[in-house]
């Protein structure tokens, strides 16, 4: 019986790897205990613990200058500055803002691109000077994502210096457009574009932390605005109303069913219309946010979504004996798609284990990131933190402790040089 168990196991193991190699993918982690004992990679690795003070400088003077969604170019420029001044490649800007800078290995390929977000939720005007109190520094972006910034460019400082020589190619790229209705602009132009079929495996650096980040919740945002005529209260009654319509539709959304696993969600978050409250207002708007991490859980509720507006709309008219008074239009604000990278692939073990070759913890979990492109794409990509631990995000009274913060700056390093083997 033990026989026969292990014989099918062993065929159940040749499925997996016949498989595997059908699909072109290696499930191995990269040799991360073996890249510690590389005299630069060492010496790169203990230049970065040491150059700590550096890499929150760095961070500091990355998040004083205001980087809003769409006005990233200052923040950009610097980053440029910096990438040429470290000696990477071909450093350039392309279409939409991403910097680009290229570390040449032994070949192209693989080619491994690590990435972290210039933009802030922050609107212009925001104060974002950075306080420090003891260990914390205190401001607007700190942690997300110029903590990534930071580690991006402690990463190229250390491994310039150590001369670390890879198989592979990296890029390092500043990228922009990962926040709110930044759409992920950037990496939707670094892989549809910029880098299109060059992007053998990405990483994105998002905030504090050591996590590996391997499933990407997707969303879909719109603006409905439903509109009618409008007139007077007393003396144009009857006419079918927008916000009757609204009124109607958010009420079919509180109802829709969705899977609790992968969990799926749906919210109204912003209402608005309307003039004085004796006019049939003429318009009324809503925003809607749905999510999941099963590409078609997702679909299922955008499709319900549209079903409720329609039906509501439809209803509106018809209890004012009208049709098509009241219409509704839908515009998609907000589209990232959902995905997932498998805990057996090769970059997510290969996370794991560079964590745990230096002696830290990272946990493996779900996030909305710049990965979830790449994602969706099948392309391999994880997101991690940089280190240290980050409150607020978002919020102004975002902070960062810089506690042992060279442990995520480390782990970058590590993850870096080991994502550029073969
Ligand atoms: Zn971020």
């Amino acid at each position: 019986m033990g026989r026969t168990a292990s014989i099918i196991g062993l065929c159940v193991i040749c499925a997996i790897c016949a498989l595997a190699a059908q699909a072109g993918r290696d499930t191995s982690p990269a040799p991360v205990a073996e890249l510690l004992q590389n005299a630069a990679v060492k010496a790169a690795l203990a230049a970065a613990k040491e150059s700590e003070p550096q890499t929150i400088a760095d961070q500091i003077r990355f998040c004083e200058i205001p980087a809003p969604e769409f006005k990233e170019e200052v923040r950009g420029a610097e980053l440029k500055r910096v990438f040429q001044s470290l000696g990477l490649q071909n450093v350039r800007v392309d279409k939409v803002g991403n910097v680009l800078g290229d570390y040449p290995g032994a070949s192209p390929r693989p080619h491994f691109v690590i990435a972290a977000h210039l933009d802030t939720v922050f609107p212009e005007a925001t104060d974002v000077r950075v306080k420090r109190e003891g260990a914390v520094l205190r401001g607007p972006g700190i942690g997300d994502d110029c903590r990534g910034l930071a580690v991006l460019v402690a990463i190229v400082r250390e491994m310039k210096k150590a001369n670390v020589q890879t198989p592979g190619s990296i890029t390092f790229v500043a990228n922009v457009g990962e926040e709110g209705l930044g759409d992920l602009r950037g990496v939707k132009q670094l892989f549809n574009e910029t880098l299109k079929d060059q992007i053998d495996r990405f990483v994105s650096i998002d905030g504090t932390g050591i996590h590996v980040t391997n499933v990407a919740v997707g969303s879909h945002r719109y603006r409905v605005t439903f509109k009618g005529p409008g007139g007077h209260s007393f003396g144009a009654f009857g006419l079918a109303n927008p916000i009757g319509a609204m009124g109607r539709a958010i009420a079919k959304i509180g109802e829709m069913q969705v899977p609790k696993q992968p969990k799926t969600t749906f919210n109204v978050g912003r209402v608005g219309g309307g003039t004085s409250v004796n006019s049939i207002p003429f318009e009324g708007w809503m925003e809607v946010d749905m999510r999941s991490s099963d590409p078609a859980a997702l679909a299922a509720v955008d499709a319900n979504f549209q079903k409720a507006v329609d039906a509501a709309v439809v209803e509106e008219n018809q209890r004012w004996g009208h049709t098509n008074m009241v219409a509704a239009v839908k515009e998609l604000v907000g589209d990232r798609p959902a995905g997932s990278t498998p805990e057996s692939s090769a970059i997510v073990r290969t996370g794991l284990a560079a964590a745990t070759v230096l002696g830290f913890n990272a946990n493996v979990g779900e996030g909305s990131t710049d990965s979830n492109l790449p994602m969706s794409l099948k392309i391999p990509a994880i997101t991690i933190g940089g280190g240290g631990r980050g409150t607020d995000a978002h919020a102004l009274t975002e902070s960062f402790d810089t506690t042992d913060a060279w442990k995520g700056t480390q782990y970058a390093l590590l993850l870096t040089v080991a994502l550029a083997q073969r």
